[in-house]
């Protein structure tokens, strides 16, 4: 059956260092290669030691603004979504994820220092199959005057689109679409990084938030453009909003075959098309690769 192929892990471990944006504390990740059927887990290290679980599952995901997060029974992880969409471009399935801080490191707001990593160490096929959800129907999630449509698959792979609107002002009317690979991924969406209004970045440091943080580690937009930083796309913000829908797709655990169109949509709504998803589609599994 078309659409399922071998699970992969990576050639090598990673480590990656950077500043979390909640935590603003210096945080140490380190990516290590899993055997066939372990999945994506995150171990948060306590007392030098990677002693609390937490797979990547929807499941898991508890609700909090601006981002997503993970947590099982004492155990939470926060910002994971721009290290999931690496992981699920590039196809790594089966992969340990250690922290010392329950926080992923933001780097410059965007994903392209972990595919660059990924990159250079590669990523090896394995032996068993990896479930594959294929969009058989139209499912449509809707929040306001945000919506996700999820439209059957007609030929292998996952094709996304998004479709973002912020009315008047420098960021305007944007979109933006392409079919899912770790080509598409590195050049065209891996780079474009997090960005937040004026107003918006006032308001959290009046909450005590992101005192640490500069127009260097993410994208603030006054009235003219960027603030002390400058574009890598005139359509950087799409390119980035659809970086996250990738992230946060990666909760389904499948790979997905179908296309999705995304307007204005954010973390919860993308997660909640994930739960339509795993509910309304069948996922396809084969236990031992031939
Ligand atoms: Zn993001």
């Amino acid at each position: 059956m078309w659409g399922l192929r071998h699970q992969r892990t990576l050639g090598a471990p990673i480590e990656l260092t950077g500043v979390g944006y909640w935590t603003g504390r210096q945080v140490t990740v380190r990516l290590r290669p899993a055997p066939a059927g372990y999945g994506r887990v995150f171990w948060l290290r306590s007392a030098g030691r990677p002693n609390q679980r937490i797979p990547v599952k929807i499941e898991h995901r508890v609700e909090v603004p601006r981002r997503t997060s993970l947590a099982t029974a004492g155990a939470r992880v926060e910002m994971v979504e721009h290290l999931l969409a690496v992981l699920s471009a590039f196809r790594v399935d089966n992969c340990s994820i250690e922290l010392d801080t329950p926080e992923l490191p933001a780097f410059d707001g965007s994903s392209l220092p972990i595919a660059q990593a990924l990159e250079s160490v590669g990523t090896r096929e394995q032996s068993l199959w990896q479930p594959a959800l294929i969009i058989d129907r139209t499912v449509r999630v809707e929040e306001g005057d945000a919506w996700i449509e999820a439209r059957a698959a007609t030929e292998p792979g996952l094709y996304l689109e998004y479709q973002l609107d912020y009315g008047p002002g420098p960021i305007g009317k944007q979109q933006f679409g392409m079919w899912l690979s770790a080509d598409t991924f590195v050049r065209q969406v891996a780079p474009a990084r997090s960005f937040l209004l004026e107003q918006e970045a006032a308001e959290l440091r009046r909450r005590g938030l992101g005192a640490h943080v500069t127009y260097q580690d993410v994208l603030v937009f006054g009235r003219e453009g960027p603030l002390g930083n400058r574009l890598r796309f005139p359509d950087e913000c799409v390119r980035h909003k659809l970086l996250d829908l990738v992230g946060d797709l990666a909760l389904c655990g499948a790979d997905i075959h179908g296309r999705i169109i995304a307007h204005r949509s954010g973390h919860r709504l993308n997660a909640r098309m994930v739960e339509r998803l795993c509910r309304s589609c069948a996922t396809h599994r084969k236990v031992r690769a031939a």
